[in-house]
């Protein structure tokens, strides 16, 4: 189910966005369409504006964010202002914002150009581990490092657990944990962000499954399901591995894989069933 809407229907800001020097100079009317995705039962109740994502405040921060900022683009006005509602007002979960601009200097009869674009926060889950080096420290430094991430919020992290290697045994044992994350980057941003943070843990890339000191995997984003040369999703092994499951488990146990329909539980207890 989509989450309820709070709509904001052409909002008229006076800005300087645009590629030519009399637009920057002289500027001119723009119109903001928004819809934000966010839960209005709370304060739909109690009829109280605490509870609500307060529109006066959107309207200001959009007339703010157009009139302080200067852009060649519509298109980098809308993708950098719906960058910001969702991160300024925590409540809002997505968002649909078309930016119009009617005097865009196109020198033929028309009536407006606009950009339209859709944002929101993704739900992921991530598997976090290292049998190299001080392991824990090497955890510790890329939660650290997630957490840092203007666009990536963490919001649990779960407890460490210690296996032997997988696939390639003669190596020292895995420390591994689960994160559970909301983000605003799409999933190719995720995984090379991911990679970047295991390169400044000092990762080499030797042997598939060999020691490493720090492997950042993606396990589920929403219930994405997705396949190219970089990139799988939910993650192509995980229902294989304890190390991803057990931890998850802590964090998401009835979270449902989209393509095996099996809950996290499920996949660990089966994994269990056929070690007997
Ligand atoms: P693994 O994580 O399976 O133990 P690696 O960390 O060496 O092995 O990953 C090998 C490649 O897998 C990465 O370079 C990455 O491009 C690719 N990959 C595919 N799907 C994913 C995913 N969901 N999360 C992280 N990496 C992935
Ligand atoms: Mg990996």
């Amino acid at each position: 189910m989509k989450a309820d809407e709070i709509r904001i229907d052409n909002l008229e800001v006076f800005a300087y966005h645009g590629v030519r020097r009399d637009e920057k100079e002289n500027g001119q009317t723009f119109y903001v369409n928004a819809v934000l995705y966010t839960d209005i039962r709370p304060a739909g109740r109690e009829d109280d504006v605490s509870l609500s994502t307060n529109y006066s405040e959107i309207c200001h921060f959009i007339t703010n964010w157009m009139q302080e900022t200067l852009y060649d683009l519509i298109e980098t006005v809308a993708e950098t202002l719906a960058e910001q509602i969702l991160l300024n007002f925590g409540a809002i979960q997505g968002i649909v914002l078309e930016i119009r601009k009617p005097h865009a200097p196109v020198g033929l009869p028309f009536e407006s150009v606009s950009v339209r674009i859709e944002r929101s926060w993704h739900q992921v889950y991530l598997s976090v581990g290292s049998n190299l080096g001080d392991r824990a420290a090497f955890i510790k430094q890329g939660i650290d490092q997630l957490e840092e991430h203007l666009l990536i919020q963490v919001q649990k992290v779960a407890d460490t657990v210690e296996t032997e290697g997988y696939g390639f045994t003669d190596q020292p044992k895995f420390l591994n944990t689960a994160v559970k994350a909301r983000t605003l980057l799409t999933p190719r941003e995720l995984l090379d962000q991911l990679k970047l943070i295991e390169d400044s843990a000092g990762r080499t890339r030797e042997v598939r499954w060999g020691p490493r000191t720090l492997d950042l995997d993606i396990v589920f984003y929403d219930k994405l399901i997705y396949e190219d040369d970089r990139l799988i999703l939910p993650h192509v092994d995980m229902e294989n591995r304890y190390f991803v499951l057990k931890p998850l488990s802590q964090l998401a146990p009835n979270f449902r894989h989209p393509i095996l329909g099996k809950t996290v539980m499920q996949m660990l207890e089966a994994l269990d069933t056929d070690k007997d």
